[in-house]
């Protein structure tokens, strides 16, 4: 009989319950796929120099590649995955990219995103040369300027600022980041408190949910060894870190461990669970809440880690002052606080069934110390309150005792690795309110997508204003108050945008500065991406290429196509400029470590930071290479395997100098701080909170007016049913799922994912498009608080009733004016300002065939660019958070009359009222001792500690 060899797909399959088990009768033992095996066949490094591959596209006949594999990092999202770039050495141009198998948070595997990096580059429409406005701002005439105009038109900008004292007119606002503390020095070193990112409209939710815990602000899961598996949202497919996440997601599975996945619609990510739970948008801490309730009535938490690692003691005095403090006490007081959140009650509020809610519950409770889990976006920046999802969630990691446990979720931090600078300037002693006003003081982190209407009130104004891969125009709510800003050259005076392509944003600049692709600059990279930390390098290959091929590149823009440039030297020499003869005292910091008095270059940045770097000098001494060239030869060094349990390492000698110990609750105290917890006789370092513990009673919440929220408390969202007028048929928008295949604005310029995707249809359950009247393809006219959007209706069963959802990652526009970029992606449109404060805009062209020197934008066979939605919405700043909330209320009907799809209408004086209305929900600081913020908590850019209080208002 013959034998059927199973597939590597089938044996996947099989082991993910996808298909029944053919091959019972024999015992298929797996490879981890972290072991080389099929799929995992690179070229081994030894040939990298000089590889050689026959082409694909050739045919029949045999034609041979000579390449040059360089190691770089992909820029196509956060994850950082490694890339290995195929230089053809003949006509020194990169053919393609594939994985970087020696990337130990990618291991040789990306997402779809990753090689599409070879459209980018190769992108015909891209900015290939430095721009400078010619006419009015915003009108789309430009010309060609040197780097050297560039450079010291802004750096006299800066340099006044500066000599004027007015420091806070510089902002730097980055939309990707990465360099790993770059522009920090950068910023630092000028003296200015200018850093502003896009946090808010992204991360800041899940973020205040977990820091508010333990001082982290990200969980770092580690699903490839868990038992169960928890997300919130479409993360296996979308996720925060998705192809690393995803692959470990899976290993987890095909080990065994079971996925509950809580998301709306039926994403990729819900079909490959085991247990899909359709909650409605903002009633997922009440699902949590009910699980906790279930974990600690069934004695399913995990008491030792309870006793030791939560701030039991204090939280039982806040909670019942009168009882006893005993750990049963504590307990039964849990027990109490959370009795009310019955699986009915969660049914109630989620749509989730009890029975699904407590057989999840149970197999939480036996995965123990194995429980992984996320929340990143999604729940937590949807709704009001949404920082609260990522609180409960952590909650229920806190009662299994899974963190920071092999198969638990850790905290982000100890997965990150801080490099090591060559010279450190001091914090600034300046406080920017445009970023951290007095009425968000425990906002993660700048209220960035605000900047525009605290423009509009004369909070501030900005005299240089740098956006970074950066497009709040398209990606943030509330577009059109930011074309009002940008366009205002009182309050910004000049925009500078640093970008790798065209976008609704630069339009709006005085210059628009072509920055490198993952390939065509240098960066770092760490992230929490599993249980070990890592470094990437991301490298501009040409460059590199040229390198070792003997010849001298003095600038990266000398090698890459155009004059496309990069940050890093870009920064370097704007710095060096704005301080020519060092009395600013901003030249010291770029001055070379290794030669006196000379401006540092960008390989002796990066040669100091590898000679810092834990473990790397050894690794690259046993091949006979440099910190340096190990890490161009291999693009990413592992630092820790793994980094289990930091909580438990141990406090030094010196560190404990001085300290004393409460006998009570074993705080280990040093100059009126917690700086440990002894543990069985032993003092350890704990967590990032400021009692070292878990916090489940949060003083600061209290302290800073939020006392309702001072434990894990489910909030009702501005999108919870109570909120909505049933009689106006009001229904809720979700406008925040991804698509695989797309990233933001980056993603515009590649055409193979263009192709994939190109529409952003609104997703209606069938039942609500009954009662509508609406068929798949039907036009809708989709209204918000200050406008309306014109889609077109996909009518599903994968949606939950009552609820519809558009993808934010489609709707790209240029007008006539602008320069033709990104036609994969952008329609045509017409904008219009019809009364003040009241914009139209209308597709007035799709997406179409063209000719150019790139045979395959004559092949484009798609019409549809979607339609952009986020432009319609308004600001809703969570007041705790400070997260935008980005859920909608919304009506839905059958298009009007005269509607044509990718109409877009909006009225920003409704906007800015609205803003006015959630500011109103704040409550400002000053708080304890008149702060402005809790000085444990986290600041990007920190300034020094007296620029927390208020009365030290140098702004
Ligand atoms: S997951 Fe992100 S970093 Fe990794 S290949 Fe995809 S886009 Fe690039």
């Amino acid at each position: 009989m013959l034998k059927h060899n199973p597939s590597f797909i089938e044996r996947i399959a099989e082991k993910l319950h996808l298909i029944e088990n053919l091959h019972k009768e024999e015992s298929v033992e797996l490879p981890r796929l972290t072991e080389p095996g099929e799929l995992t066949d690179y070229p081994p490094p030894e040939q990298w120099d000089n590889w050689t591959e026959y082409e694909a596209k050739s045919g029949l006949r045999r034609k041979a590649r000579n390449y040059m594999i360089i190691p770089t990092t992909c820029f196509n999202c956060e994850a950082g995955c490694g890339l290995l770039s195929y230089v053809d050495k003949e006509t020194m141009r990169v053919r393609k990219f594939e994985g970087n198998p020696y990337h130990p948070g990618s291991r040789g595997r990306n997402c779809a995103k990753g090689p599409a990096t070879i459209n980018q580059i190769n992108d015909t429409d891209r900015i290939l040369y430095p721009m400078r406005r010619k006419g009015k701002r915003g009108a789309g005439e430009w010309e060609r300027v040197s780097w050297d105009e560039v450079l010291d038109d802004i750096a006299a900008k800066i340099r006044a600022a500066l000599l004027e004292d007015r420091r806070n007119e510089v902002v730097y606002h980055v939309g990707r980041p990465g360099h790993e503390g770059f522009m920090d020095r950068i910023l630092q070193a000028w003296g200015v408190d200018g850093h502003n990112s896009h946090t808010n409209i992204c991360s800041a939710g899940a973020r205040f949910g977990y820091a508010i815990w333990q001082g982290a602000d990200r969980p770092s899961p580690d699903h490839g060894n868990a038992q169960f598996i928890f997300l919130i949202s479409a993360h296996l497919e979308s996720g925060h870190y998705f192809n690393p996440h995803a692959q470990r997601i899976i290993e987890g599975m095909m080990n065994g461990a079971k996925l509950a996945v809580m998301d709306t619609r039926l994403s990729n990510t819900a079909s490959m669970a085991d247990y899909w739970m359709p909650s409605y948008p903002g009633s997922e801490a009440a699902v949590l809440l009910a699980i906790a309730n279930i974990l600690i009535r069934e004695n399913l938490y995990n008491e030792e880690f309870l006793r030791n690692w939560v701030n039991w003691r204090e939280s039982l005095k806040e909670l019942n002052p009168n009882a006893e403090v005993t750990f049963e006490n504590f307990t039964a007081e849990l027990e109490k606080l959370y009795a009310e959140y019955t699986p009915e009650f969660a049914e109630a509020e989620s749509g989730v069934t009890a029975v699904m809610i407590e057989e999840v519950a149970r197999q939480i409770g036996r995965a123990g110390t194995r429980f992984s889990a996320h929340n990143w976006r999604s729940a937590g920046s949807g709704n009001l309150g949404g920082w609260a999802v990522a609180r409960c969630l952590h909650f229920l990691n806190v009662l299994t005792g899974s963190v920071g446990t092999v198969g638990g979720t850790l905290p982000s931090a100890w997965n990150k690795f801080k490099p090591k600078g060559f010279s450190t300037p001091p914090a600034q002693k300046f406080w920017n309110e445009l970023h951290f006003p007095l009425e968000y003081p425990l906002s993660h982190y700048e209220m960035s997508f605000l900047l525009p209407h605290f423009l509009k009130e004369n909070r501030g104004r900005l005299a240089v204003y740098f956006t970074r891969v950066f497009n709040p125009v398209w990606t943030y709510p509330d577009g059109f108050t930011w074309i009002e800003a940008l366009s205002d050259e009182q309050k910004i005076g000049m925009h500078i945008a640093l970008t790798p392509t065209w976008n609704e944003t630069a339009y709006f600049a005085d210059y628009v500065l072509p920055m490198g692709h993952a390939s065509e600059r240098h960066d770092l990279t760490s992230y929490e991406t599993h249980s070990g930390m890592w470094i990437s390098f991301r490298q501009p290959v040409l460059r590199e290429a040229a390198r070792k091929m003997g010849k001298n590149v003095k600038f990266t823009y000398e090698a890459n196509p155009g004059e496309v440039w990069e940050e890093d030297e870009f920064w370097f020499e704007l710095s060096w400029r704005i301080d020519p003869d060092g009395e600013l005292g901003i030249r010291k910091h770029f001055i070379s470590p290794y030669r006196a008095g000379e401006k540092i270059t960008i390989a002796e940045y990066y040669q100091y930071i590898f000679e810092n770097t834990k473990g790397l000098p050894e690794k690259a001494a046993e091949e006979n290479l440099s910190p340096l060239d190990y890490m161009r030869k291999y693009g990413a060094f592992e630092i820790e395997k793994a980094v289990y349990n930091k909580h438990l390492d141990s406090l030094s000698e010196t560190e404990l100098e001085g300290a004393e110990i409460d006998s009570e609750n074993g705080d280990v105290r040093k100059n009126g701080k917690v700086i440990g917890v002894m543990i069985d006789g032993a003092a350890r370092t704990g967590f990032n909170s400021p009692s070292r513990k878990q916090e489940f009673y949060s003083a600061t919440t209290k302290d800073w007016g939020w006392a309702e929220y001072a434990v894990p408390t489910y909030v009702k969202s501005h999108i919870h049913p109570e909120n909505l007028d049933a009689s106006k048929n009001e229904i809720v928008l979700v406008p925040t799922f991804r698509l695989p295949t797309l990233i933001h604005t980056r993603s515009g310029n590649a055409k193979w994912l263009a192709e994939i995707s190109n529409r952003n249809p609104l997703w209606m359950h069938t039942s609500d498009g009954e009662r509508w009247g609406i068929k798949t393809g039907d036009l809708v006219r989709v209204s918000t608080d200050i406008g309306y959007f014109i889609n077109r209706a996909w009518v599903t069963e994968g949606m939950k009733p009552g609820v519809v959802a558009c993808s934010h990652h489609i709707g790209r526009w240029r007008r006539a004016q602008d320069a033709k970029n990104n036609r994969w992606s952008t329609n045509q449109v017409t904008i219009e300002e019809v009364e003040s404060g009241k914009w139209k805009m209308r597709v007035v062209e799709g997406i179409g065939a063209y000719k150019s020197s790139d045979p395959d934008t004559s092949r484009i066979f798609w019409t549809d660019g979607g339609v952009h939605q986020n432009i319609t919405f308004p600001v809703h700043p969570d007041p705790v958070s400070g997260m935008h909330c980005w859920h909608q209320k919304v009506t839905v009907e059958k298009a009007h009359s005269g509607d044509k799809y990718g109409d877009v209408f909006v009225d920003t004086k409704k906007s800015f009222a609205i803003y006015k209305e959630w500011l109103a929900m704040t409550r400002p600081a000053p708080g304890p001792n008149g702060l402005r913020r809790p000085l444990w908590l986290a600041r990007p850019l920190r300034p020094t500690d007296e620029m927390f209080y208020v009365e030290n208002s140098n702004t």
